[in-house]
């Protein structure tokens, strides 16, 4: 029913929708000989993207696929106000941002106003990993200390800073053994799988903090701030516990510390009842991180922050960034900004995630290899284990359900830091028809065994 609703060439033309593209093979082996670092590859088939249409891939042999992990493209592929006002602007301008233009101003205020109040100075950047690394130096302008906390299993970036703070060994296997002495990990508040698992408080993961803060202190280490996101993302969307968040932002102040939300994978609407997800915590960070849908996937990155920490920088540094909110850039992230508006995205994360979310549970019901399913929105994880007391992660799996997901049309990835979370991100136009094939063909993967 879905590929009705989305006629592809392969359907025009009769085209046999499940013979693996041949190209896929040479293009991935061509791209592992040039690539610096070998990219992970998921499948056994990887197909040849050619275009994309909402939230519907279309391969060079014109076979459709359901793309539900593009946490980047959120007003959904080839969106025709966006390629006709990056066209405009890229006739008109492009230029570094040396150079008063009108479209980067707007822009600037426009995402200014979409923070909370206080938060008013917008530094614009390329990307999430530049947006983090800004963060942590506006933290150590501004406290004069080094010392970050960040939460285990995170993943910020690659970038010299926002890797240190990345813990996160699904990402980098190297991640707990390089890390710099200036970043402290505490547990992440993983209510799933985490080592309070059952005991059910708060207060033990607050507790994990209190106790890395009372050594620091008795160490005299003063702290320049603490990095998270206000989900736990990397396995699949877990909400902090309730009050987490205001509790570690207020020992962390306390301390003279600066509170950073890395946005970039929860903010902009994904998580559908809020614009932020610190919002879900009752929070205000003083730093607010945020990149990838921001640009739609046009390389676009920000730090809002208050006036008083963005001038800190000016006494220890320099900032500036050549093509970090360029007018096409600002164009970009204000047409962005219109689309999500004018087609109510937020909102549909929202219907759409909990019908989906619903979907998903009833799968949970049926089938013990579904552990959980997390989250919330459009940010959701389905947590594969092979036994729901000890919580084995059904790894290898989760690895055979996504490629027999993707003969059957959907493109989807492990993830978490056991590879056994399928994390769903699709763009946030996701269609209640587009969610109900992919639930419905989870189920026949569960139900055919893969
Ligand atoms: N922060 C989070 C939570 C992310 O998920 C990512 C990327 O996956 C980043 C930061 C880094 O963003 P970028 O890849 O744009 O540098």
């Amino acid at each position: 029913a879905w590929r009705r609703l989305c006629p592809s060439p392969a359907d025009v033309l009769g085209f046999d929708c499940d013979a693996p593209p041949p190209q896929a093979a040479a293009l991935l082996e061509r791209r592992q000989r040039h690539f610096a670092r070998p990219q992970k590859n998921y499948y056994r088939n990887p197909p040849e993207i050619e275009r994309g249409w909402k939230e519907h891939l279309f391969d060079v042999e014109g076979r459709a696929y359901l793309d539900m992990v593009n946490n980047v493209t959120i007003v959904g592929h080839g969106h025709p106000r966006l390629s006709a006002a990056v066209g405009r602007q890229w006739s008109l301008l492009n230029t570094n941002s040396r150079f008063h233009y009108a479209a980067v101003a707007e822009f600037s205020e426009r995402i200014a106003a979409l923070a909370p109040e206080g938060l008013d100075t917008v530094f614009l950047v390329n990307s999430g990993s530049e947006a983090n690394d800004l963060a942590i130096r506006l933290a150590w302008a501004h406290s004069g200390a080094r010392t970050m906390l960040s939460l285990l299993e995170a993943y910020h970036g690659w970038t010299v800073a926002s890797d240190a703070v990345s813990t996160s060994i699904a990402d980098n296997p190297q991640a707990l053994t390089t890390r710099p002495d200036w970043v402290h990990p505490v547990v992440s508040p993983n209510t799933y799988r985490g080592p309070y698992r059952g005991q059910g408080s708060t207060g033990d993961y607050v507790g994990a903090v209190t106790t890395k803060l009372k050594e620091l202190d008795e160490k005299g280490e003063s702290l320049a701030g603490f990095i998270c996101e206000a989900v736990y993302g990397n396995a699949g969307g877990i909400p902090l516990p309730p009050g987490y968040l205001e509790a570690v932002y207020q020992m962390v102040r306390a301390r003279g510390g600066i509170c950073i939300a890395d946005e970039v994978q929860v903010g902009y609407g994904r998580l559908g009842h809020h614009f932020w997800g610190f919002e879900e915590q009752g929070v205000v960070p003083d730093v607010i991180t945020v990149a990838k849908g921001m640009g739609n996937g046009h390389p676009l990155g920000a730090v809002i922050t208050r006036r008083e920490i963005a001038d800190a920088l000016e006494k220890e540094g320099y900032f500036f960034s050549s093509s970090g909110g360029s007018p096409v850039s600002s164009v970009v992230g204000l047409t962005v900004l219109d689309i999500l508006h004018d087609e109510a995205l937020q909102e549909n994360a929202r219907t759409v995630g909990d019908h989906l979310r619903d979907r998903l549970q009833a799968l949970a019901q049926r089938f013990p290899i579904v552990g959980a399913v997390h989250g919330m929105g459009l940010y959701l994880g389905v947590e594969f284990v092979r036994d729901r007391e000890t919580l084995e992660p059904a790894t290898e799996e989760t690895a055979a359900i996504c490629d027999r997901l993707l003969d059957l049309g959907v493109i989807m990835q492990p993830t978490g830091d056991h590879l056994n979370v399928l994390k769903i991100k699709p763009p946030l136009c996701l269609s209640r028809e587009s969610a109900d094939f992919f639930a419905d063909m989870l189920a026949r993967v569960l139900e055919e065994g893969w």
